[in-house]
C-alpha cells in the first residue's frame, strides 16, 4: 500500500482495524528514505526504527529539541549538541505516537531561503536535483515531497515552511503567532518565530495542528484560546466567499509566469462562487525592510549565547576575549556572521530609532492595517514565492536572497496565519504554490477554505495524469 497517498487519519483506521501493523508504514517510508536520501540530503540524524508508537514517521527541523538528540541548527556551533529535554510541540506528537524519523536540513540558525547555507551541505529538490528546496526548512520539504516522511515541523520567521513548501510541491502552513508552543524551538527572532507543519494534504495539516497547538504553561506568548479538535477543524465554506487579492503594482516582483497562473487561480476562485475584491496591497512593499531590520536585531541578541562556555564548541585561547572571539567566528557561518552585524548596528545607540524604532512601528502599522484590509474578505491571496525553485548556487548576492520573502514575511510581522497550497506546475514542471491568509485565530476556516480548494485543484492527480 501507498501510505504516502493517504491520509494520516487514514491509516490510523488500518492500523486500529489490524490491516497494517506500524512496523509496516514505518518500513514503507524507510524504504523510500534509504533509496531517495543520499541524492536529497533532507536529514542531518537519521532514526532507526524504534518499535514503538503508530510507526508514522515524522522530519523534526533541526532547531527544534528532542531530549538525547543532536540539536545542530545546521551549524558548526552546535555540531555536538545534544538537547536536555524536549520541544513541546514534539512532546505532543510524540504522546499521540507519532515516531521520529530523523532531524532535518536547515539554513543554519534558519537564516535563508535555499538550504545552501547550512553547514551540512544543501538539501535538494526532489523535482530536481539541480534545484534548492527553499528553506529554510528545506530539509522538511524535501522530505515530504520525496515521500521520506508522512509529514515534517519546520520555523517559519519569515516564510521558512510556506516558501520550501511551495517549492517542493507540498503544503506549508504557519498558524497565527502564538498558536504552538516555541519552547524547545531555538530563538532566531522570538517575536516572529512558529513552528509551522508541512504535509501533503491541508488534512494531515489539520491533524497535526490539533495535536500540537494550544497553551503551553512554558511558553508565555501561547495563547489560551481553546483549539478545535481535529473533528471540528474543518466546516463546510458557504458561498458565496470573499476573498481579496492584490491589484496593480504589488506582484510587480514575480515572473510572468507565477502572475499569470495566479490570475487563474484567481479566477478559479471566483469561479467556484467566491467574490473577489482587489485591494491596494503597496503598503506592504517596506514589510522586508523591517523585516530584516527586526528579525536581525532580534537574532544577534539571541545568538549571544552561543559564546563557548554554554553551549557547543568552544575555541582554545588563553583570554576570554579570545575564546569568545575564536569560537564565534570559526563555529558561525557567513550568513549568520552577516545578521548579527546587521542586528547589532541596528540596535546600537546611535541608530536604535533611525532604524529599528522605524520597523517596530511600521509593524504597529502593518497590523492595523490587516485589520481593515480583512473587513474587504474574509480570505487574503497571494503568490508564495515571486518565481519557482531556482538553482544551487543561483543566488550569490544576499538581497537577492532575502528578496525571496517578499511575499511571505509580513505574515510574520503582523502575526497572521498562513498557508501555501500547491497550485500549478510551470513549463519547467516545477511546482508553484499560492497563499492564502486570513484573520488571526481563524485556522479552522482557513485550513476549510484551503480544503475547498485544494479538492478543486487536485494538484497530485493532475501529475499522475500528466505523467
Ligand atoms: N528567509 C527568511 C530569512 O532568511 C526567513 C527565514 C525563516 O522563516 N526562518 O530570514
Amino acid at each position: 500500500m501507498n501510505f504516502s497517498r493517504i491520509s494520516i487519519e487514514e491509516i490510523l483506521k488500518l492500523e486500529r482495524e489490524k490491516r497494517v501493523s506500524p512496523k509496516e508504514v514505518w518500513n514503507f517510508f524507510a524504504r523510500r528514505r534509504e533509496e531517495l536520501e543520499p541524492g536529497v540530503n533532507a536529514f542531518i540524524t537519521k532514526v532507526k526504527y524504534l518499535n514503538e508508537g503508530n510507526g508514522i514517521p515524522v522530519g523534526v527541523k533541526d532547531n527544534i529539541i528532542i531530549k538525547g538528540f543532536p540539536t545542530t541548527c545546521g551549524s558548526k556551533i552546535l555540531e555536538n549538541y545534544i538537547a536536555p529535554y524536549s520541544a513541546t510541540a514534539w512532546k505532543r506528537l510524540k504522546e499521540a505516537g507519532f515516531s521520529l524519523s530523523g532531524k532535518t536540513n536547515l539554513d543554519e540558525f534558519a537564516m535563508g531561503s535555499s538550504t545552501e547555507y547550512s553547514a551540512f551541505g544543501p538539501t535538494r529538490n526532489p523535482w530536481d536535483i539541480e534545484r534548492v528546496p527553499g528553506g529554510s526548512s528545506g530539509g522538511s520539504a524535501a522530505a515530504v515531497a520525496s515521500g521520506m516522511v508522512k509529514f515534517a515541523l519546520g520555523s517559519d520567521t519569515g516564510g521558512s515552511v510556506r516558501q520550501p513548501a511551495s517549492f517542493c510541491g507540498v503544503v506549508g502552513f504557519k498558524p497565527t503567532y502564538g498558536r504552538i508552543s516555541r519552547y524547545g524551538l531555538v530563538a532566531f527572532a522570538s517575536s516572529l518565530d512558529q513552528i509551522g507543519i508541512i504535509a501533503n494534504s491541508v488534512r494531515d495539516v489539520g491533524y497535526v495542528f490539533s495535536i500540537i497547538s494550544g497553551d503551553d504553561p512554558r511558553d508565555s506568548t501561547t495563547s489560551s484560546l481553546p483549539v478545535p479538535s481535529y473533528g471540528e477543524i474543518f466546516k463546510h465554506i458557504e458561498k458565496p466567499f470573499t476573498f481579496i487579492y492584490p491589484e496593480g503594482e504589488f506582484l510587480k516582483g514575480a515572473s510572468k509566469e507565477v502572475k499569470e497562473k495566479f490570475s487563474s487561480f484567481v479566477k478559479l476562485l471566483i469561479s467556484m462562487g467566491g467574490k473577489g475584491k482587489p485591494v491596494d496591497l503597496s503598503f506592504m512593499t517596506h514589510a522586508i525592510e523591517a523585516y530584516y531590520i527586526v528579525a536581525n536585531a532580534e537574532a544577534s541578541s539571541n545568538l549571544a549565547r552561543y559564546d563557548g562556555v554554554r553551549y557547543g564548541l568552544k575555541a582554545e585561547a588563553n583570554k576570554l576575549k579570545d575564546m569568545y572571539f575564536r569560537t564565534r567566528t570559526k563555529g558561525f557561518g557567513e550568513e549568520v556572521k552577516r545578521r548579527i552585524l546587521l542586528g547589532t548596528f541596528v540596535l546600537s545607540s546611535g541608530y536604535y530609532d533611525d532604524y529599528y524604532g522605524k520597523g517596530i512601528s511600521y509593524r504597529e502599522f502593518l497590523r492595523d492595517k490587516m485589520n481593515e484590509i480583512f473587513k474587504e474578505g474574509e480570505f487574503l491571496t497571494l503568490p508564495t514565492t515571486p518565481d519557482v525553485a531556482f538553482k544551487i548556487g543561483e543566488r550569490q548576492n544576499p538581497i537577492s536572497m532575502y528578496l525571496e520573502d517578499r511575499f511571505t514575511i509580513f505574515a510574520n510581522l503582523s502575526g497572521l496565519p498562513a498557508i501555501s497550497i500547491p497550485f500549478s506546475l510551470s513549463k519547467k514542471g516545477l511546482p508553484i504554490g499560492f497563499q492564502i491568509l486570513s484573520k488571526w485565530y481563524n485556522e479552522d476556516r482557513l485550513l476549510s477554505f484551503s480544503e475547498m480548494l485544494e479538492k478543486k485543484i487536485d494538484f497530485e492527480n493532475k501529475l499522475i495524469k500528466e505523467a
